[in-house]
């Protein structure tokens, strides 16, 4: 018998639910403690409003801080080990595969050859590995035909209980790509997203190019963010988006070694741009979400579906999806998060979620149930489950048209020589003060 059982975080909501104390320099920090508190508003300014959380607090020196790059801590042994043994394969595999360019992006004077040998997506959109390397095609699209791939980067957003809360009125779910930064800085709003039943993969500690990283730092940006979800949604997510899609074979074997599948995109809607200041890409990111919806009309998509590059980065990004979202809905048969997509029933590393297959999702059953303990445990075992708590994710039907579909869909471009724009994961225009551990500082982000 399968039991739903409240998220185990959720259940240490603190009785003093709403009581203030003084912060940093004297001004009153609300003391949140439950999705609840948070997500009552839908005012930017409230729900930025700095607070402080019990659960993280408790754990939070057991992270690199709020947008720094990432790297093993001292003493953290665990990661030590797990990253002394997924480094020893990754360089035995891949031992000719350096860095290359820098952490913001920018590829000026790096000699590549141009055969692209080691699957680097920003050189060539390369998201299928040779074979001989054993790794496993790129998700880029999904398998089902005029499906649409729902997908949001960059959260969780401060402010996005507006936009979740369309999610939910439309009993709408996403594979969200948390930054582990976001979480740490906005954990309930990143609990929120997970008990909303939204699909939740990795995008990294601090949002940097991860092919630029040393196999170590690329290994704690994604450990990091993985372990802070685990440790406060109580799940391990199985999935993960490199930023900017900068992902090569030694990242992408870095990953595969944290049981993380790598997860692109065939359509990027650029929506980004439109926080860029003095610009007006609106009329390009329309056309870009247009592209899409038009091509499920033409018979683009009668083969497979797009997995669709969007963000909930700021409420430009979020308007445009809630915009274009009633016009997807109308022009393919179906609109499902990426686990759903691939029939992954069991998402987390834990077994203890049990998500919609795609036949159950799009006939309206869109919940995931949180089980107590394993969800098979009971010989429940869901026969389209590809998923174990060691093995990385696998889907039923693997994504093997993404080459092609790069090739003739609009799949986004990219300059390598070209530097990288600004750092896309701050998004508010003032400061926001926060409190954690005692540990008081002014972010601007
Ligand atoms: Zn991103």
């Amino acid at each position: 018998m399968r039991s739903a059982v409240t998220v185990s975080v959720l259940s240490l909501a603190y009785l003093q639910l709403s009581a203030a104390h003084v912060g940093c320099n004297g001004q009153e920090l609300i003391r949140r403690q439950t999705v609840q508190s948070e997500g009552q508003s839908t005012n930017p300014n409230t729900e930025c409003q700095g607070y402080s959380y019990a659960p993280l607090e408790a754990i939070q020196q057991n992270y690199p801080g709020s947008w720094v790059t990432a790297s093993i801590l001292p003493n953290d042994t665990e990661a030590l080990a797990l990253y002394n043994k997924i480094n020893t394969e990754v360089t035995a595999q891949f031992p000719n595969i350096q860095p290359h360019g820098t952490h913001n992006g920018s590829f000026a004077g790096v000699q590549y050859n141009s055969s692209d040998p080691d699957c680097w997506w920003t050189w060539s959109n390369c998201v299928t590995p040779a074979a001989s390397t054993g790794l496993q095609p790129d998700w880029a699209s999904v398998p089902e035909p005029e499906t649409f791939g729902l997908t949001f980067d960059d959260g969780p957003n401060c402010a996005h209980n507006l936009f979740y809360d369309f999610l939910q009125e439309n009993n709408q779910k996403a594979t969200m790509f948390y930054i582990g930064s976001n979480i740490y800085d906005s954990p309930l709003q990143g609990l929120r997203g997970f008990a909303d039943g939204h699909h939740i993969c990795v995008h990294t500690w601090s949002h940097q190019y991860m092919t630029s990283f040393t196999n170590e730092v690329a290994f704690a940006e994604l450990y990091y963010t993985r372990k802070i979800i685990t440790e406060l949604f109580g799940v391990t997510p199985l999935c993960w988006r490199p930023p900017y899609g900068d992902v090569d074979n030694r990242i992408r074997a870095i990953a595969k070694g944290l049981n993380l599948t790598t997860v692109m995109w065939v359509n990027d809607t650029a929506d980004w741009t439109l926080d860029e200041p003095n610009t007006n890409n609106w009329p390009t990111v329309d056309a870009n979400y247009q592209y899409v919806i038009d091509g499920a009309s033409n018979g683009m998509w009668s083969e497979f579906g797009p997995i669709v590059l969007a963000h909930e980065l700021t409420n430009m990004t979020m308007t445009e999806a809630m915009t274009y979202y009633p016009k997807i809905k109308a022009a393919f048969r179906h609109v499902v998060p990426l686990a759903s997509a691939f029939n992954v029933t069991s998402p987390y590393a834990e077994g203890n979620v049990s998500y919609p297959d795609f036949k159950t999702y799009t006939s309206g059953q869109t919940n995931q149930t949180i089980c107590q303990g394993r969800c098979d445990a009971v010989g429940e075992t869901t026969s389209s489950s590809a998923t174990s708590a060691t093995g990385q994710m696998t889907a039923t039907t693997a994504s093997t048209h993404s080459a092609s579909v790069t090739a003739s869909a609009k799949a986004s471009s990219v300059v390598v020589a070209k530097t990288g724009g600004a750092k896309r994961s701050r998004w508010l225009s003032g400061g926001l003060t926060i409190m954690m551990a005692g540990v008081c500082g002014v972010i601007m982000l």
